[in-house]
This record gives structure tokens, C-alpha cells and sequence, in this order.
């Protein structure tokens, strides 16, 4: 008989994991914190949007569900930076030499309810919510959980058990199972680092016809050195803004705390903006402030009892866009790691852990990187200049170079070698130049001095 297992959070992940394994026949039972999405659980303010891509989209297509997905997506074919000052008008920077080479914005809730249902299909995944998980006893692969799900146990929460061969932890950063892991494994290691930065969401409304009233097919960003603001579009004609700024400090999240404060700081930096933001002040009194982690952690497996997948076990910043499009890669990790060793579920968690750590902290450095690429870098002429060349070279030499953005966004190298690859085409790049411009400056010298 295949083996049974309890799911522990039906996030974007847990919702496709429950159909990774469904399909191969397992006995899933998928338990949520939160009540069904389609009654609207998606909490505001918290990245109602986000962008997915080759990575996402392939684990998607295993299932045959990519093409739903998309249809609720929006393209983003580059970059919209909205320098400083309002004298100068946004500048396009597109994201590959080849122009069909998109991202795609989608709707949170949109992609759960997919994968919700992709799981649903199979009648061996239950789907349970109004469920949350307080503990894992590692050992019996025993899930602790509070049952909210009606009147009567919403009123007085009941404990309940859920037993499985195994439990997985698809419950996001902050996961009550690598809590549990973490007080029961001996030498589990264990890393959070939070940025000085927090995120908080606004909105740009649709237009009175319901049409965008910025560039739709476009990532939009307002790099201003040491914070910036994104705008990403939605189906319905707005746009979801994401404020990264400083918690702490002269002009910060801490400092700026009255209308008048709000409204002069996004006049002075965000000018072009405002106009299209009618619900600013509100939006930012209301919609939380949210902080980015990273979370590093191993082991992701404990016997064949317990593993964690996606944000449970690697959390990330979200600049590259990969958060979660690596934790779908996990599940296309997973799923043939459990087919390859069908008879020693140990193992495949082993193998499983063993193919994405690497890639997962690779993920994190990278991401961590690119917070300083776009509140900074983006605005310079220096650093469109180094895209320019990016594309030329990708151009001229097709297969052979690749640009690190597009190997991580539109390719499914695995992370840790898109770095390593990218830091030896730069050495290549950078050493070619310098050789061209002494050969260059010799020839030039030879020419004046004779
Ligand atoms: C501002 C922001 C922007 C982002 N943008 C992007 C982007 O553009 N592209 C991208 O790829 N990634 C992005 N990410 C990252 C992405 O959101 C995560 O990587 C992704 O959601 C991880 O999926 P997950 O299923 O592992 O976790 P989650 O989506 O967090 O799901 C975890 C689920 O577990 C449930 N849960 C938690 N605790 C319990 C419990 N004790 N018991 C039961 N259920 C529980 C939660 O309610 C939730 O439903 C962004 C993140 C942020 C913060």
C-alpha cells in the first residue's frame, strides 16, 4: 500500500505538492491554518501579487495546469524605471535579447485556487481548512493540530491528531514542523537574518475605463539608492505597489507616521506616482508593514518521518522574483526523488535535500544581491550599459552566454551554477575589456609617438 502523508500548510506550495503526490496515488491530507481561499483568506497588504516564471511555469506543466495559471497572468517584458525627478520619463529596459521572454504577474489567491483544485482532482488528497498545526512528533510522524473548521470549534478549538507515514512542512517561513525539528534534531542548524528593510503595499486603481494607467506589460520600479518602490499589474486594471523601505532610520518607516509625513515623502520621491495613488494615505495607514527574512536551515528531512519544502525550509528576499517559483521547484524535486526510490522514503528525502540545499543558499545570496541592483544600480547609466552589453553578448554567442538574470528567470539551471557560471563569464568579460583597452591604449600610444 502507498504510503500516507500529511501535508502542513496549503500555501502555493502545499496546494501543488497535494497534487504532485495525488497523482503518484498517495493518501494526502493536506491541512491549513486559514480558511478556504475562494472565501477570500488571502490576508491584504501581504504580496497580493507576484511574478512566476520558467522555473514556476514548468512545475505547473507537469501537472497540465500552466496554461490556467497564465491565463490569469499578466506579461512583464522588462523593467519601467521611473528615475528621480519628475523631469525625466520612464525608461524601459527589457528583461532578455529576445523579446518573448516575459515574466508573469499573478494574483495569490488566483494560483492558490489552482493548485487547490489540481489537487482536488484527485480523490485520494483531502483538503483540510481552519486547521492549524501546533506541534509534529517527529518520531510517529503525528501532526498536532487546532480545528477551527465550524461555529462550535472556532468558538473552543479542539486538539486533534493527524498520523501519517510522513509529514511535510509546506507551511511557509515561519513553520510550526521546523520548529518541531529544530527543538527535537541534536545539531539542527538553524539561521534567520531580517533585513533593516520592511515592505508595505498601495494601490494604483484602474482607470475609469478599467484600463491600466501605466505601462501593463512591465515590472515598474522607483529606485531611490537605499529603498525603492515596485509596481507589478493586475487582471482588473490596477496595479499592487510595494513600498522596501528602511524600518529605522532619519527618514524610515518609523519616522513617517502622520498624512502630512506620508504625502511629502511620496511627493519628494515619488512624483510621477502620487497622482495615479487616490488611496495612498489610507493604504498606508492600513496595510501592514511586513519584514523580509531569510532562513537558512538543515537538515530538511528527519528519517522518512518529516521534510520541509518551499519558504519552511529556504525563505528568501524577495528581489528575484524566485521565492516561489524555487519552492515549485522543490516539488519537481521531490516527486522524482520519491518515484526513484519508492522503497526507501529516507533516501529520497535525503537525495531531495541533497539536490536543493546548495541551490536554495544560492537563491539567497542572489536575492540578496539584487535588492541592491534595483533600489540602486537600476537608476545608473553604468549598470544599462552592463545589461546593453549582456544582450550583445547573448546575441552574438548564443548558448554560450547567458546573462545570470536569465539564466535564473528563464532557464531551470540549477542556481548554485547559473552564480558559478556568471561569475566566470564576467571574469571573461571584464578581462577581455581591460585586455581590448590596453591593446587599444598601446596602439594609440605607438601611433602618437612616431
Ligand atoms: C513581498 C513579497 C513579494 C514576493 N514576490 C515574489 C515573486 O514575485 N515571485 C516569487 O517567486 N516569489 C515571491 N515571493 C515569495 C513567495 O511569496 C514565497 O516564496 C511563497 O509564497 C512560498 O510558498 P510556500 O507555500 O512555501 O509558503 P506560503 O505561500 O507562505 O504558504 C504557507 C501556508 O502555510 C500556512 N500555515 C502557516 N503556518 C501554519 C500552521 N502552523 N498550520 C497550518 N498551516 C499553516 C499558511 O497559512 C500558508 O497558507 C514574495 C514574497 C514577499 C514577502
Amino acid at each position: 500500500m502507498l504510503a500516507r502523508f500529511v501535508l502542513i500548510g496549503s500555501g502555493l506550495a502545499g496546494g501543488l505538492l497535494a497534487a504532485y503526490l495525488g497523482r503518484r496515488g498517495y493518501d494526502v491530507d493536506l491541512y491549513e491554518r486559514r480558511a478556504d481561499p475562494r472565501e477570500g483568506n488571502i490576508v491584504a497588504g501581504r504580496s497580493i501579487n507576484l511574478a512566476l516564471s520558467t522555473r514556476g511555469i514548468h512545475a505547473l506543466q507537469q501537472l497540465g495546469i500552466a496554461d490556467k495559471v497564465l491565463h490569469h497572468a499578466i506579461p512583464m517584458r522588462g523593467r519601467m524605471i521611473h528615475p528621480a525627478g519628475i523631469a525625466s520619463g520612464p525608461i524601459f529596459a527589457p528583461y532578455d535579447v529576445d523579446p518573448n521572454k516575459h515574466i508573469n504577474s499573478i494574483g495569490r489567491a488566483a494560483l492558490n485556487t489552482v493548485v487547490i483544485e489540481a489537487a482536488q482532482r484527485y480523490p485520494n488528497v483531502r483538503v483540510h481548512f481552519n486547521h492549524q498545526c501546533a506541534n509534529v512528533e517527529l518520531d510517529s510522524a503525528t501532526a498536532q493540530l487546532l480545528d477551527t473548521s465550524d461555529a462550535e470549534a472556532a468558538a473552543n478549538p479542539k486538539l486533534i491528531e493527524a498520523r501519517g507515514d510522513a509529514v511535510i512542512g509546506v507551511d511557509g517561513a515561519f513553520s510550526a514542523v521546523r520548529q518541531s525539528m529544530h527543538k527535537k534534531i541534536k545539531g539542527f542548524e538553524y539561521d534567520e537574518s531580517y533585513l533593516a528593510h520592511g515592505y508595505k503595499e498601495l494601490t494604483i486603481p484602474p482607470g475609469p475605463d478599467g484600463s491600466w494607467r501605466m505601462e501593463k506589460n512591465a515590472l515598474h520600479i522607483w529606485p531611490r539608492k537605499s529603498f525603492m518602490m515596485i509596481a507589478l499589474p493586475n487582471p482588473d486594471g490596477s496595479f499592487t505597489c510595494t513600498l522596501f523601505w528602511e524600518f529605522e532610520a532619519p527618514r524610515s518607516f518609523a519616522t513617517t507616521k502622520s498624512d502630512d509625513d506620508v504625502r511629502r515623502f511620496f511627493d519628494q520621491e515619488f512624483p510621477d506616482a502620487v497622482p495615479l495613488m487616490p488611496t495612498l494615505l489610507d493604504d498606508f495607514r492600513q496595510n501592514p508593514t511586513g519584514s523580509l527574512v531569510t532562513i537558512r536551515c538543515a537538515p530538511w528531512f528527519y528519517k522518512d518521518k518529516v521534510a520541509l519544502v518551499g519558504d519552511a525550509a529556504h525563505a528568501v528576499v524577495p528581489f528575484y522574483g524566485q521565492g516561489m517559483n524555487a519552492a515549485f521547484e522543490d516539488c519537481v524535486v521531490l516527486d522524482e526523488c520519491l518515484a526513484e526510490f519508492p522503497d526507501n522514503r529516507e533516501h529520497a528525502f535525503a537525495e531531495y535535500f541533497r539536490k536543493r540545499k546548495e541551490n536554495a543558499d544560492a537563491l539567497a545570496d542572489l536575492a540578496l544581491g539584487n535588492f541592491i541592483e534595483m533600489r540602486d544600480k537600476t537608476a545608473s547609466r553604468a549598470f544599462r550599459a552592463k545589461k546593453k552589453l549582456d544582450h550583445l553578448l547573448e546575441a552574438t554567442l548564443p548558448g554560450i552566454y547567458l546573462p545570470l538574470y536569465t539564466m535564473v528567470t528563464f532557464t531551470r539551471i540549477p542556481y548554485a551554477e547559473a552564480a558559478r557560471r556568471a561569475r566566470r563569464q564576467d571574469q571573461i568579460v571584464y578581462t577581455t575589456l581591460l585586455a581590448i583597452m590596453l591593446i587599444a591604449a598601446l596602439l594609440l600610444f605607438r601611433f602618437i609617438t612616431h
